[in-house]
């Protein structure tokens, strides 16, 4: 099935809002199999919106269109899709009671430019909202099976999870040769996405059913399987093999699938255990603990944490000896080991993480330039322990890499921990 979408609005191609529709969209198309052909973004110009109809028309079986149904004057794509199919626009009588309706339950009078959004293509169907106003419409222009969607993020999510993909996914189920597919994502870190296909590919001509996706979503690297086969069955048995080869390859770089949340698995892990944790954050100032509070049900693992970003408040909140400070710098293996131990020690939890380094762009020295971060971390029976990082990018591509790696010693060392009871 050849399918496309497209998007009207001026504030699409001016740079003002980006076409989130779409990549929603085409997540949920991909995972019934369905990859998208082409997206198409065209402004509030009639002849442009008709021409673009038409083109797609001719190349897809099924074409989605979002924007331009509402009442205001710049909403004309009906309009547009009529000119196209060369029909005229009529009333649809069901869509003004629907209008009726929803502005009698609000207990406002109809506002008449709202009548607009009830004349639709003559032959065209129209699909209650059930989250606003201007219906969804289909219509068929030449071969091509139109869906017309309002832009309101919020309306056209509702829509396409409400009515076009259980559309589309019968069409694919009664179609003559019906292939069954089945997912997983696998989430890694600590890899980098070269790494990451280096290490997974040379698996791939052995899964010859499987296709093997990769996708950054930094600091994180996520490894897509979809599998095909001809009945569920040997779908899922082609994504099983495959999954298991992947992880025996990628190992701990392995936290978690499909929609885990990295913070959540540590807050998971943590639980299981017993333990509870405590961070010392100097450039990061504060994003480890908002990650983890970001978690329902932190609080029964996360004491706290402490932005100490002064050499002063590295003293006075989590215990660094101004000696330490004076002799090797507040961005020093001896400093990130004294906060980790210092703020363990101060708030009486299980583990203390530490991080301290140069976010920049200033700053550095000569053997510890920008982009150096010091990890520390001290537990229960372990000598504290640190590890030096180099960070490659900007300052906010440092403190969410360096986030992520103090958090990663902890995981790494609860996993090692869990194995050897
Ligand atoms: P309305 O009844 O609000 O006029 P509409 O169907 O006419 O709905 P638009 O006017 O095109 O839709 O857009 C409504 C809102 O949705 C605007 O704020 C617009 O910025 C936003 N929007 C439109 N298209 C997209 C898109 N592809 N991705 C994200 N947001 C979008
Ligand atoms: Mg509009």
């Amino acid at each position: 099935m050849r399918v496309e979408l497209l998007c009207t609005g001026d504030e699409l191609v001016t740079g003002l809002v980006t076409d989130t529709n779409s990549s929603y969209l085409e997540a949920r198309l991909f995972e019934l199999g369905v990859k998208v052909g082409r997206v198409v973004l065209v402004g509030d110009v009639r002849s442009d919106i008709r021409d673009r109809l038409l083109e797609a028309a001719d190349r897809a079986d099924v074409v989605i269109v979002s924007g331009g149904l509402g009442p205001t004057a710049d909403d004309f794509t009906l309009e547009c899709a009529a000119e196209a199919a060369g029909v005229p626009l009529q009333k649809d009588p069901q869509v003004v009671l629907w209008l009726e309706a929803r502005f009698a339950a609000r207990g406002v009078p109809m506002n008449p430019s709202a009548l607009r959004m009830a004349r639709i293509p003559e032959g065209a169907q129209a699909i209650q909202n059930p989250v606003g106003s201007a219906p969804l419409v289909h219509q068929r222009i030449r071969n091509c099976e139109f869906f017309f969607l309002p832009g309101v993020p919020r309306e056209y999510r509702a829509l396409v999870d409400g009515e076009i993909l259980p559309r589309i996914r019968a069409t694919l189920e009664s179609g003559p040769a019906r292939t069954f597919r089945a997912f997983r994502l696998l989430r890694t870190v600590s890899l980098s996405e070269s790494m990451l296909d280096q290490t997974v590919m040379p698996l791939a001509p052995g899964h010859p059913h499987v296709v093997f996706g990769f996708r950054t979503h930094a600091p994180e690297n996520h490894l897509k399987l979809m599998s095909e086969g001809a009945s569920q069955r040997e779908a899922d048995a082609a994504l099983d093999a495959a999954e298991a080869a992947s992880r025996h390859v990628l190992g701990a770089h392995v936290f978690g699938v499909d929609g885990d949340e990295y913070a959540a698995v540590l807050v998971r892990m943590l639980a299981q255990t017993g333990a509870t944790l405590a961070v010392a954050e100097s450039c990061t100032g504060g994003l480890i603990a908002q990650q983890l509070t970001g978690v329902p049900g932190a609080s029964n693992v996360f004491l706290g944490g402490a932005v100490v970003y002064s050499e002063k408040m590295k003293s006075a909140w989590v215990g660094v000896p101004p000696e330490v400070l004076a002799r090797h710098s507040a961005v020093s293996k001896e400093t990130a080991l004294a906060m980790a131990e210092g703020v363990r020690a101060v708030t009486g939890a299980t583990y203390g993480l530490s991080v301290t380094g140069y976010a920049g762009p200033g700053g550095g020295t000569q053997e510890d330039p920008v982009g150096t971060v010091y990890c520390g971390m001290a537990g229960p029976g372990i000598p504290a322990r640190y590890e030096r990082i180099f960070i490659h990018g900007d300052r906010e591509r440092v403190r969410l890499f360096a986030a992520s790696h103090s958090l990663e010693l902890l995981r790494r060392h609860l996993l090692t921990a869990s194995a050897t009871p």
